[in-house]
């Protein structure tokens, strides 16, 4: 293991350890913790429960309150801006060093930074689909559309507790309206994945075969909780290619990594794009 105090000898060690690629990075929270978006699974968060699928859907009530705070919060999302590591990222790309980009999160900072070609693992927070017809909309139409609904809705986002899943923390939310899909009446909800639901099987077969055409995987920012985001390593590591592991503390996958690396991603990812010539 590396530890990144210097963020251009932990760069030159990941070079050595990936080559001139192929690359495929997998990232998560920890990348977007520079552009203010909070990671709450990193090793000094607090404890938090997440909201379930399983509670959005069965339960009217927490489903409105849920969408009164999303109503405030998610207007912080659109606020964040990309930061070096995101934009390293995307120069690896432009350069043929990084063929491809697997995220977790739902941020959409990696397409904002210039990266083309990235699989939105756990969806976007911009769009929303649509539990019946599975047709999917932007954010921004429901917003419209909820704003006419409640005119006299309306928190200050300043004093809002901003979550990764744009949630903001208000009190009174009994008598918001919520929005059903224009199409077909049925319940709408944020195109993300949450707890309790499974990433869909056409965009898991895309980042496997992501992985499969790369000559090494890079994990920038993810601790790996979840085997949404393991299995790929679980799979480089099988196929005998390079893993590194960028991350602030202990992942799950480190005893799979053959280089893990102790450190922030925006540092070290912004050192490795000087290094490679980006
Ligand atoms: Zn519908």
């Amino acid at each position: 293991m590396v530890e990144a105090e210097d963020a251009v000898a932990a760069a030159e060690h990941i070079r050595a350890e990936l080559g001139d690629g192929p690359v495929v990075a997998l990232t998560g929270a920890g990348i977007s913790t520079d552009s203010g978006i909070p990671d709450y699974r990193g090793p000094y968060s607090p404890p938090r429960n997440p909201m379930t699928y399983q509670q959005f859907v069965g339960d009217f009530a927490f489903r409105r309150h849920y969408w009164a705070r999303n109503h405030v919060g998610w207007r912080h999302m659109e606020g964040t801006r990309p930061n070096d590591g995101h934009r390293a990222l995307a120069g690896l790309e432009q350069s043929g060093v990084v063929s491809g980009l697997i995220t977790q999160n739902v941020d959409t900072l990696h397409s904002r930074a210039g990266s083309r070609r990235v699989i939105d693992l756990h969806g976007r927070y911009d769009r929303v689909i649509c539990l019946t017809c599975r047709r999917v909309t932007s954010r921004s139409r429901l917003a419209q559309r909820l704003t006419a609904l409640n005119p006299d809705f309306d928190v200050e986002v300043s004093d809002a507790e901003i979550a990764p899943d744009a949630d903001a923390v208000i009190a009174a939310t009994a008598h918001f309206r919520v929005a059903d899909c224009e199409w077909c009446g049925g319940v709408l909800k944020p195109d993300i994945v949450y707890f309790g639901e499974n990433v869909p099987k056409p965009r898991v077969a895309e980042a496997y075969a992501m992985v499969d055409e790369a000559g090494a995987l890079l994990v920038a920012g993810s601790s790996l909780t979840v085997m949404s985001g393991l299995r790929f390593v679980r799979h480089a590591a099988k196929q005998g290619k390079p893993v590194v592991i960028l991350n602030r503390g202990e992942t799950r996958g480190d005893d799979l990594a053959t280089l893990k690396v102790d450190g922030g991603c925006s540092p070290v990812l912004a050192s490795m794009a000087s290094l490679y010539g980006t």
